[in-house]
């Protein structure tokens, strides 16, 4: 077996390891998350330093380590500066909000293209909407977000149940439908009466579209597509919480964006 391998990746968190080194977390193309030891990052000098900021996509040549395999060499190929860049620290919240959640949801080496490249996909289109003067920007972007998230959800077969009624397995009839987020899906008006449930959240029959849409639709559809404000806040709300539920934590960043 060859002793190094190439492969395209997303930077998702960095943290120090020992004296003068770093571990970097990366979400790959072709091997899924891994852990990659970088020897002597902290070290000014060190040419690899600047080349693997959190959130760059690079190509990496990687050697096979006992313990961590090891960063041999790194080109940048994006660094998504637009988002990096804004003032209003709104793309920078982004950013960490995709890491937070993405390195959450993918445990282990279970990734393949279509996740990488979908995350690659969020990204380019969010680094070309945030120089804009849009209306309701940060509901906007971070709905944006939230649907790369549902279908990353779909991907990983995590999705929401939103046509078939989670108790009784019965064809939904919008609307007025209440979500349980325990059982992961929609609960019709009948069972709702009879079922206790513990934790849910009122959906209107818009956001039930929405997340019909999110998993039929490219994410470029979603950029033009006309939604009223209060319901880009309220698919925001229960995605937020989709995300959470199936980390079984809340996020850092949530109330980061929140404060923006
Ligand atoms: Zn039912």
């Amino acid at each position: 077996m060859s002793k190094t391998y190439t492969t395209t990746g997303i930077v998702l968190k960095r943290r120090d390891y020992q004296e003068n080194d770093r571990l970097f977390c990366l979400y790959t193309k072709d091997y899924g998350k891994i852990d990659i030891l970088a020897k002597g990052t902290k070290k000014i000098a060190s040419k690899l330093n600047s080349y693997m900021e959190p959130f760059y996509l690079v190509k990496l040549m990687i050697a096979k380590g006992k313990v961590f395999d090891k960063l041999a060499n790194c080109d940048i190929i994006k660094t998504y500066d637009n988002l990096r860049n804004d003032q209003t620290l709104l793309g920078f919240g982004l950013i960490n909000y995709l890491a937070e959640g993405t390195d959450g949801l993918i445990s282990g080496q279970t990734m393949k293209a279509d996740k990488f490249n979908l995350l690659a996909e969020v990204l380019d289109v969010l680094e070309r909407e945030i120089i804009y003067d849009l209306e309701d920007k940060k509901d906007r972007l971070s709905f944006i977000a939230n649907i790369y998230f549902v279908k990353l959800l779909v991907l990983l077969g995590c999705q929401p149940e939103i046509q078939r009624c989670v108790m009784c397995h019965k064809g939904i009839l919008l609307p007025q439908n209440v979500f349980d987020f325990v059982k992961g899906g929609l609960v019709c008006e009948k069972c709702k009466k009879i079922c206790l449930i513990e934790d849910y959240i009122m959906v209107s029959d818009t956001v039930i579209k929405l997340l019909q849409l999110a998993k039929e639709k490219p994410l470029d559809f979603f950029v033009t597509l006309s939604v009223h404000s209060n319901e880009l806040k309220e698919f925001n709300q229960v995605s937020e919480k989709l995300i959470m539920v199936n980390l079984e934590k809340p996020l850092k960043t949530f109330e980061f964006l929140e404060q923006i």
